[in-house]
């Protein structure tokens, strides 16, 4: 997702609460979500960490001084040194400061967010360890098992399973009872529908997001419906002439109008949809 969620969000926490925060002064915690696997917050941002008796394995970093204050912080509760760093895709508000862990860590991406990173220039520490289909990771006696679905929200997201925790951690591309961000950016459709497909195959309970709170494998399956329905209409519009604008006022997808970001991003993903639909549609 874009960095501008962040200062829209922390204006309204400001006018909420009627404090002014500290510049600079982010919303952190580590919470349990099952067994020894934990949940990072870091304002709006969340990944997990999971804890074996041989040391931490640490998903996305974030940024840099949520990177130190979570190494910090590992040192304190659980006094074991991070041995693995996983991105879960090239994304810079996810996977900034891994540089902070590099240290102690072997860091694990895919191999197209490997190859991103480094065009890019991205400011974190580069994938020792890259991947196409799948891969797993053991480590004291626990394991995560690494797999990329397809293309979806982007062309290197990939899906973290923690079998004995029942979790899965899986970043932008299943927001929970909320809508797609914006006018999906950098999406890929309908791959981004099939990847959620095989989320959905997968064996666990808890959904873990990198934005919002836990959800159910059910609210993958939600999801899903809520991108097909958005791209049957849109589709069905398009062939019977309908502008962008136009679409904008008649779809309405009131099923969701009790999700997250409705009234906010509904006429934004239909653009994104459109978008991606006339992108298809070329050359017939
Ligand atoms: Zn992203």
């Amino acid at each position: 997702m874009k960095k501008a969620f962040a200062p829209v969000l922390m204006s309204a926490l400001f006018a909420l609460s009627g404090v002014a925060l500290a510049q600079g002064e982010a919303k952190r915690s580590i919470t349990k979500i099952a067994g020894d696997l934990y949940r990072f917050q870091n304002n709006f941002h969340f990944s997990v960490l999971l804890v074996t008796p041989d040391g931490i394995i640490v998903t996305d970093p974030i940024n840099a001084d949520a990177a130190k204050w979570l190494k910090a912080e590992i040192a304190t509760r659980f006094g074991k040194p991070v041995k693995y760093l996983i991105y879960s895709h090239d994304h810079v508000d996810h996977i900034a400061g891994g540089e902070v862990f590099a240290e102690t860590a072997t860091v694990v991406a895919h191999a197209q967010a490997k190859r991103d990173i480094i065009d890019e220039k991205r400011p974190t520490a580069v994938p020792e360890i890259t991947f196409s289909d799948e891969l797993t990771i053991e480590l004291g006696g626990k394991t995560v098992e690494l797999s990329y679905l397809g293309r979806s929200h982007s062309d290197n997201m990939i899906v973290m399973r923690f079998p004995a925790e029942r979790a899965l951690y899986a970043v932008d591309f299943i927001p929970i009872r909320t809508l797609a961000w914006k006018n999906l950016t950098d999406a890929y459709i309908p791959d981004w529908m099939d990847a959620i497909a095989r989320v959905e195959q997968m064996d666990f309970d808890i959904l873990a997001p990198g934005h919002g709170p836990l959800g159910t494998k059910a609210d993958a399956t939600a999801f899903r419906r809520y991108m097909n329905e958005l791209h049957d209409q849109v589709i069905k519009a398009d062939r019977a002439g309908k502008s962008l604008a136009e679409m904008q006022e008649s779809i309405r997808l009131e099923a969701y109008a009790d999700w997250g970001n409705y009234d906010k991003h509904r006429a934004l993903n239909i653009e994104g949809m459109y978008n991606q639909v006339r992108l298809h549609r070329r050359g017939n």
